[in-house]
């Protein structure tokens, strides 16, 4: 079978988040287990540009609405992500430092979308399945069905796979006119409360839909940002397929971003020798269990509530242990994180920003790792964490209830708690203070958690066969 990624990220290339995690890892497996996977996103200016060499495939034009723009798809020459990577540039519109956050986001990914299927639809051979990722590219299943110039490739069946459902690329129905020209009678797959909903409308248009984890799926029919009478209306037709990691990326024993490699045998020694680089760099001290948090500082995570979760930490339980913060996001919650930088007795710091690296760092160096996500539709960093032999600190929500067991249950390894609120985050931080001081069960559920089986291999066989059920 051949399979079409369609994707507004893919890691290495550009990420913002889990869905360039996913995205630069489930092509590859595909193809490892004897299919063929080719991913196309935008042609971003990233540093992945400038670094590799390509060839052009493709030159086209297209009309968004009275707009005509010519487009083109390069792509790279020595198949160095392990599958074809295709980049479809439309000059001054994609080519640009930043994946998402500009005033035309709506223009560019629509643009991109049209222009994606003008390139399949001249295609001799066509791919046997679209698969399609979040928002960005949920007007591609609709356009298929409806438009009437990709008339003769509309039996492609189409894949949405929802990475996160709180963003939904809500557009005016002026937009309804940037659309090749489509059936009118077909307006409410586009339709959701009176907007043009791509997220929705790749719910109703695509063939079959997937989510990011199990729980997730169950989730979206109480609270979907607004989609849950759809998510309950569809249900038949999805399915949550939980994320694998990629542990040829991810593996403490390899990782490119780290220099003191270890393995489960030497983990103690390992990991302090990277917590060690941490607390040399960010003024911690080294004696305390450390604490980090990695991701976006939004609501979602529950970011707002590391300062207060912090402080009260501190003092309730006493300045026990140490944390250090890595994300970017509300500008609210980066000023409150960064001002109790000078309250810090060598057991607080922050740095905000993206960082690759020290991300990776902070993995290998930490002992804990917070998410107290309000939502997480799968959630890679605990598992990452715990492939680090970090202990993941989760509320239970989506992706999260199906990785991480506490571990005060039998065979547990983890911290989970009930609500996104700073009582329950504080008390998971006193739980990880005691478990740190009592060795024997830190290192027996270090070695659980280091143990688990978090690779893509098991879930890949999922898509698999839903792409056969659609073929
Ligand atoms: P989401 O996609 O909702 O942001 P995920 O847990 O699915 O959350 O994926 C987050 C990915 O982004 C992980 O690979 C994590 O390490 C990475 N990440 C998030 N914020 C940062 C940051 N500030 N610096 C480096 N990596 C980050």
């Amino acid at each position: 079978m051949e399979i079409l990624h369609v994707s507004a990220e893919c890691y290495p290339v550009a990420k913002a988040g889990g869905l360039g995690d996913v995205v630069g890892a489930l092509p590859r497996y595909i193809n490892e287990a004897g299919h063929i996977a080719k991913v196309v996103m935008p042609m971003y200016r990233t540093k992945f540009l400038m670094d590799n060499e390509w060839e052009v495939v493709h030159k086209g034009g297209s009309y968004m609405g009275n707009w005509w723009f010519e487009f083109s798809v390069i792509k790279e020459k020595t198949n160095k992500l392990g599958f074809d990577l295709y980049l479809l540039d439309i000059n001054g519109l994609l080519d640009r430092e930043k994946v998402y956050g500009y005033g035309d986001d709506s223009d560019r990914f629509l643009a991109f979308q049209i222009a994606v299927l003008d390139w399949v639809a001249a295609w001799q051979h066509h791919p046997d399945v679209i698969h399609v990722h979040d928002y960005h590219t949920g007007l591609i299943p609709f356009m298929l069905k409806n438009c009437y110039q990709y008339k003769h490739i509309s039996n492609i069946p189409t894949v949405l796979t929802i990475h996160n459902a709180q963003y939904q690329g809500w557009m005016g129905w002026d937009y309804s006119r940037k659309l090749p020209s489509w059936d009118p009678w077909k307006w409410g797959d586009l339709d959701w409360q009176n907007t043009i909903n791509p997220l929705a409308s790749g719910v109703k248009c695509a063939w079959k839909v997937t989510t990011v984890s199990p729980s997730y799926l169950a989730e979206l029919r109480r609270e979907a940002n607004g989609l849950e009478n759809l998510f309950e209306y569809e249900k038949g037709k999805c399915v949550g397929i939980l994320n694998g990691i990629d542990v040829k990326v991810w593996d403490p024993a390899t990782d490119k971003y780290i220099k003191d490699h270890y393995s489960i045998k030497d983990v103690e020694a390992g990991k302090a020798k990277s917590k060690m680089k941490l607390c040399d760099t960010f003024n911690l001290d080294f004696d305390k269990p450390l604490i980090v948090f990695i991701g976006r500082l939004v609501g979602e995570k529950g970011a707002e509530l590391l300062p207060n979760a912090i402080e009260d930490a501190f003092y309730y339980i006493g300045r026990r242990m140490c944390f250090l913060m890595l994300g970017s996001g509300e500008p609210e919650v980066e000023h409150r994180l960064e001002a109790m930088k000078p309250m810090s007795l060598n057991d607080y710091n922050v740095y905000l920003g993206y960082n690759e690296s020290l991300a990776h760092l902070m993995y290998a160096g930490a002992d804990f790792l917070l998410m107290p996500s309000r939502v997480e539709p799968c959630g890679l960093n605990q598992m990452y964490s715990m492939r680090y032999g970090t202990v993941p600190m989760v509320r239970k929500t989506g992706g999260l209830i199906d990785t991480v067991k506490d571990f005060g249950e039998a065979g547990g390894y983890g911290i989970t708690y009930n609500h996104t609120a700073v009582g329950d985050i504080t008390h998971g931080i006193w739980r990880a203070v005691e478990l740190y001081h009592n060795k024997d069960k830190f290192t027996e559920v270090r070695n659980t958690m280091m143990k688990l089986d978090f690779s893509w291999e098991t879930s890949v066989q999922h898509y698999i066969d839903v792409y056969k059920n659609l073929t």
